[in-house]
């Protein structure tokens, strides 16, 4: 083991000891294991600084310039930044950065361009779509007539004719295009195409791989999406939030609907950790992070493939990478619980076309942003391949789990977690 973290919040250990040494042992998993969910990552530690700062204090109901609550001098220059950095980073017309989280920014682009009972479609979950974009069990689904697309049966990549052929006959109000479990390029041009075709908005939701959009490691949907949300937690590499990106011409209907058509006051301090993040992802060296989180989840996929196991579409473009542990005969949740034993931390996930139940299911999903964070090249992706498959094939081998935790830990040793 490494050392402890040092105590680094005194006050908050006088406080509440318990919470302090709760935070202590979290810092430490963070640095003791190989982190490996794909929308998780280290965010940068001058964002962390900005998330506990004086703004929490400060209520800011409306926008920069319109607000309901004096004392803003600070305040509007911090979320102007946000928003003009926003801009600039993306190419885009307008940002409202006031979303508490992605489903939230999600939500109140429904509030925007839709009534109850309207038609819009989306990716459908077990294909790798992500809940709200019409799921049954979510609000989308519930409140909205939703129409849900998939991927293709034999190589598992979203069927761009059944999009077009969907879209002509339900005349969605929305079409999203965005996912959380799949690891291919989306086709803007595409989308935008049918989108045109049936005027519908297409809303591109780009929270997993927004940082990779930043820093031009995927495609971006400006200019094709008129409306495009995002979480800036993921690959972002920000304080946990939404944001909304969009055409001017829909400006005053997506803000309308964030306030006062969904929330009270924005989350100051998540605003300036926007701010942040935003400045960093426009450097250079956040370009060579982006490409860097591609090579290894590409690195990842090649060494898994060579070792028998199965992964979705054969490959990746992105972050992500979607196993398919039928091959192994191991069920994802069995995998992913001796994984976590053996220091390295995943989710179990549906593949396409999955024969398992959802909380059972048959895929794993990794992701390379988090281990790109400290430092880790494709080197070591290959060799963290190379322990997930020595694990899925011992699962009941204490020993062989025992012997890649202590690999683990020592790899973890030699790249710490940014912020110690
Ligand atoms: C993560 C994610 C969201 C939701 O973000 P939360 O911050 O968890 O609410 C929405 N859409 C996609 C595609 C995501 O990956």
């Amino acid at each position: 083991m490494t050392d402890a973290r040092p105590a680094p919040m005194p006050l908050l250990e006088n406080a509440d000891p318990e919470i302090h040494a709760l935070l202590g042992q979290e810092a430490q998993r963070q640095q003791d294991k190989i982190r490996l969910i794909a929308s998780e990552n280290y965010a940068w530690p001058a964002v962390l600084e900005t998330a506990g700062s004086v703004l929490n204090n400060k209520y800011s109901e409306g926008y920069a310039g319109k607000r309901y609550y004096e004392g803003q001098q600070q305040v509007d220059q911090v979320e102007r930044l946000a928003m003009e950095r926003l801009k600039s980073l993306f190419g885009v017309e307008h940002a409202n950065v006031q979303p508490y989280s992605g489903s939230p920014a999600n939500l109140a682009v429904y509030f925007a361009f839709c009534k109850p009972g309207d038609t819009v479609m989306g990716l459908g979950l077990p294909a790798g779509g992500h809940l709200t974009h019409g799921w049954k069990v979510s609000i989308t689904g519930a409140y909205f007539n939703a129409v849900q697309y998939g991927v293709r049966k034999d190589d598992h990549r979203i069927d761009m004719d059944e999009v077009a052929t969907l879209a002509r006959e339900h005349k969605p109000k929305l079409l999203w295009c965005g996912t959380t479990a799949y690891s291919r390029v989306i086709d803007y041009d595409r989308f935008a195409e049918i989108a045109n075709e049936v005027s519908a908005v297409l809303v591109a939701d780009i929270s997993h791989i927004s940082g990779l959009v930043a820093g031009g490691a995927h495609p971006s949907p400006a200019g094709k999406a008129p409306v495009i949300t995002s979480t800036t937690h993921k690959t972002f590499r920000g304080p946990r939030g939404g944001m909304i990106l969009c055409d001017a011409v829909h400006a005053k209907a997506i803000d309308r609907a964030v306030f006062p058509g969904l929330q009270g006051g924005p989350h100051n301090a998540t605003t300036a950790g926007i701010a942040v993040a935003a400045k960093l992802a426009g450097t250079p060296d956040f370009r060579a992070y982006a490409a860097q989180v591609v090579d290894n989840a590409r690195a990842m996929a090649e060494q898994l493939m060579a070792r028998g196991i199965g992964v979705v579409t054969g490959g990746t473009d992105t972050h992500l990478v979607l196993c398919d542990l039928t091959p192994k005969g191991v069920p994802g949740k069995v995998a992913a619980q001796a994984l976590d034993r053996a220091g390295i931390v995943s989710n179990y996930n549906s593949v396409p076309f999955d024969t398992r139940k959802p909380f059972d299911p048959s895929g794993l999903r990794l992701g390379s942003p988090a281990i790109t964070s400290r430092g880790m090249g494709v080197d070591e992706a290959k060799q963290v391949a190379n322990w997930i498959a020595d694990v899925i094939e011992s699962v009941d081998d204490d020993g062989v789990v025992e012997r890649v935790r202590n690999e683990v830990l020592a790899l973890c040793n030699q790249f710490p977690a940014p912020g110690r």
